[in-house]
């Protein structure tokens, strides 16, 4: 049997933001609730048993450190999310451990929301890999869901250095991928997609079990979470914006829904599909409770309070580690 490949996983700081609690969860007790949470971003490294090389990818860039540089759209809207800040953001925290964004080789979105988004300029030689179908929020092709969360920056990732993943369920074959100085990194992103365990679709991007791209369908077009195999018997599961509070992983509460204040008669929901959104929960709490030969699987959501707030996980950002 060839040696396991692990990676490091590492916490980054990208900012925090303030979210209402009702549009979020259900029933809620007060109306009015309101919490401060982080807008996580995570570096994770792999070195190659056969080749040696290493490779860093970060996994979201956070909120974008200079808020007034949204398109006005966005800008209105994060200004309903205050306190908010962008700050400090991946650069600074890469640079705590040492590195720059020049030593970063690719980014993968969770998805395109304005929280998750960053400065992707910062990274002038990164690849940018998004979802299946997350492409066509940032072409113009495509128009916004209701709710004001909805709304996508039109040229947000150089087209050069974009890697749009493709649809599982069809053959291998990256959606956009223009410039051949990715030939090298662009094939990690071509692989097929496979069930793993519970998974319906995860795809082996070293093709040595140690980083899946795990499509985690629901929340927005293109929403992929990462699985990460850091030892023999601990994986950990980084979740984006499959749910915002850790009362749906525990099936506590349920996803919220509320009316559109524009467009009277239009539901909204933090996710754009909501039932994929709802079995996508599903899947990621059955693999928690029995992850069978997974060993076992921790799970962290793009915006957990908790996570940061405790102090217990303060010595797993960067350089410290997951
Ligand atoms: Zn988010």
């Amino acid at each position: 049997m060839p040696p396991k490949s692990f990676v490091s996983v590492h916490a980054l700081s990208g900012g925090h933001l303030t979210l209402p609690e009702r549009f979020f969860v259900s029933p809620i007790d007060d109306e009015s609730a309101r919490s401060t949470v982080p807008s996580l971003s995570f570096l994770v490294e792999h070195r190659s048993l056969e080749t040696g090389r290493l490779t860093r990818i970060i996994f979201d860039l956070g909120i974008r450190k200079r808020l007034q540089d949204y398109p006005a759209d966005i800008y209105r809207h994060v200004m309903t999310r205050q306190p908010v800040s962008g700050e400090p953001d991946t650069v600074v925290s890469l640079a705590r451990g040492g590195l720059s964004p020049t030593d970063i080789d690719a980014i993968i979105f969770s998805h395109l929301h304005w929280d998750h988004i960053g400065t992707p300029s910062d990274y002038p030689y990164s690849a940018y890999v998004v979802g299946p179908g997350a492409a066509s929020l940032i072409d113009g092709s495509k128009k916004s869901a209701a709710g004001g969360h909805n709304h996508f920056e039109s040229g947000l990732l150089d087209p050069q250095r974009l890697i749009e993943l493709s649809r599982p369920g069809l053959a291998p074959g990256l959606g956009v991928v223009k410039d051949p100085d990715f030939a090298n990194f662009k094939q990690y992103f071509n692989q097929p997609w496979q069930r793993l365990h519970r998974f319906e679709a995860a795809m082996d991007i070293f093709g040595d079990g140690s980083v899946y791209i795990i499509n985690a369908p629901g929340h927005l077009d293109g929403h992929i979470n990462l699985l990460c195999h850091v030892d023999e018997k601990r994986y950990i599961y980084l979740a984006g914006d499959a749910f915002h509070d850790a009362r749906l992983l525990s099936g506590e509460k349920e996803i919220a829904t509320w009316d559109d204040p524009v467009y009277p008669g239009v539901t909204c929901c933090i996710h754009v599909d909501k039932v994929a959104a709802a079995r996508t929960i599903s899947i990621i709490r059955d693999t928690v409770r029995d992850p069978g030969e997974l060993g076992s699987v921790e799970v962290v959501f793009a915006h957990d309070p908790r996570w940061q707030q405790t102090g217990k996980n303060s010595g797993r950002f960067f350089p410290g580690a997951l």
